[in-house]
């Protein structure tokens, strides 16, 4: 569906132009009617599916002709990365709409609370906070949000596992009663539906298919000891020379720089990037791998949701996640909106048993790719051998027989 056919007005379809957005995704082509007409939404979308423009677009066609600066819209969301990607759309989507934002979030310095508490005792059109920041804002009594209108929580199943339910309430205590609510998220678990039934009346429904890949991932899986892991990886690399941007995924922060400095000393250009940097640092890496300076990225799951960096050719998953949702999170990196893309994973016999419940939640035999020869025997892809039952010795039927 276009863009135009759906009631935005002619400065947001011009924005929407200029970032070369042609057709609405299917849960922009399902929410932002409902949005526009007032409506509360639970939508389970996930990363990639283009769910940020989804809930921007609407609320900034609101915004068109605001003339004060109070604090209309409140954005929660769990990280301080998700919070300034938000925060970049809005300023990209709203170009010919003179709408002001702002991200508060936790990990600054002093400098920055400072232009944090500015701007929300000033007011700025949009506030998009990460939860524990903005009680410390709210805390200190200064923050005015009689005005707001729209409350939109985003990775919200994310938020109650990181435990920001209490945080959430609190929050939300602080804000008008008669509100628009709009909750996404990439799960729908009980929890989940518990929050809804608090925050939302009446919701329109959406819900895309969760644990379906994007179309466009070829995925691939080597079945290997955990000693080959390091060959088969500078292998997949080696083949793959051309791509310029490649993100690893691995199980933890240790992991992380030991797979690094391997890199190094095979020559690839890599970057760690963990909890283990602080704010600063983390931007700096993730600044240099978006623009390509650094073509592989090893990181935690910290990454794996909501950051938006385009164009990923490759994603690696040197350990299976621990949570199935969690493998269409990690390898929704890459084929973003269409575009195409790769997803090679490794697996040792220990994560056997995981992998096959990935398989069972994408409904889907991933494609198995052949270890080279040289690197030695590969173990079997087995999992869900039950025990052989036990045998009964029956009576033979009828009478027995008589013995001499
Ligand atoms: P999201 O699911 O919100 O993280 O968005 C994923 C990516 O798709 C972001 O880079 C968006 O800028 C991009 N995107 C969102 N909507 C569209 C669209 N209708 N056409 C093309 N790209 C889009």
């Amino acid at each position: 569906m276009k863009f135009s056919e759906l009631g935005l007005s002619s400065d947001l379809l011009q924005a929407l132009d200029y970032m070369g957005f042609e057709k609405a995704t299917p849960v922009q082509e399902q929410a932002i009617p409902a949005i526009l007409s007032n409506q509360d939404l639970l939508a389970c979308a996930q990363t990639g599916t283009g769910k940020t423009a989804a809930f921007i677009l609407p609320i900034l066609n609101k915004l068109v002709g605001k003339e004060d600066s109070k604090i209309n819209t409140l954005i929660i969301v769990p990280t301080r990365e998700l919070a300034l990607q938000i925060d970049k759309e809005i300023q990209g989507l709203s170009y010919f709409v003179s709408v002001g934002s702002m991200a508060i979030y936790g990990g600054g310095d002093g400098a920055g609370f400072n232009e944090q508490k500015a701007a929300l005792v000033e007011g700025r059109d949009i506030i998009v906070a990460t939860p524990g920041k903005l009680l410390s804002h709210l805390n200190l009594g200064y923050v005015n949000f009689d005005h707001v209108q729209h409350l939109i929580l985003d990775e919200a199943d994310k938020m109650l596992d990181m435990g920001f339910h209490d945080d959430l309430h609190k929050i939300i205590s602080y804000l008008p009663k008669k509100r628009q609510n709009l909750l996404f998220s990439a799960t729908m678990a009980p929890k989940m539906h518990a929050l809804a039934r608090k925050i939302l009346h009446s919701p329109k429904e959406i819900r895309l298919s969760i644990s379906k890949p994007a179309a466009g991932i070829a995925q691939g899986v080597y079945f290997v000891f955990d000693e080959q892991k390091d060959k088969v990886l500078v292998h997949s690399l080696e083949e793959r020379k051309e791509y310029t941007s490649i993100i690893l995924f691995t199980s933890s922060k240790d992991k992380v720089y030991q797979i690094t400095r391997m890199l190094h000393t095979k020559g690839f250009k890599a970057k760690g990037i963990s909890s283990n940097l602080d704010q600063e640092e983390r931007e700096e890496v993730l600044r240099k791998f978006r623009s390509k300076r650094i073509p592989i990225l090893v990181a935690t799951d910290v990454l794996s949701r909501g950051i938006d960096i385009k164009d990923i050719n490759l994603v690696i998953n040197y350990d299976v996640p621990m949570d199935a949702e969690d493998y269409v999170h990690r390898i929704g990196r890459t084929a973003r909106a269409n575009t195409k893309g790769e997803a090679i994973t490794l697996v040792n016999p220990k994560d056997m048993r995981r992998f096959k419940s990935i398989e069972n939640l994408i409904e889907k035999e991933v494609p198995v790719l052949k270890v080279p020869e040289e690197f030695g025997e590969t173990p079997k892809y087995e999992v869900g051998k039950s025990k052989p039952k036990r045998k009964f010795h029956r009576k033979p039927k009828g009478k027995p027989k008589k013995s001499n």
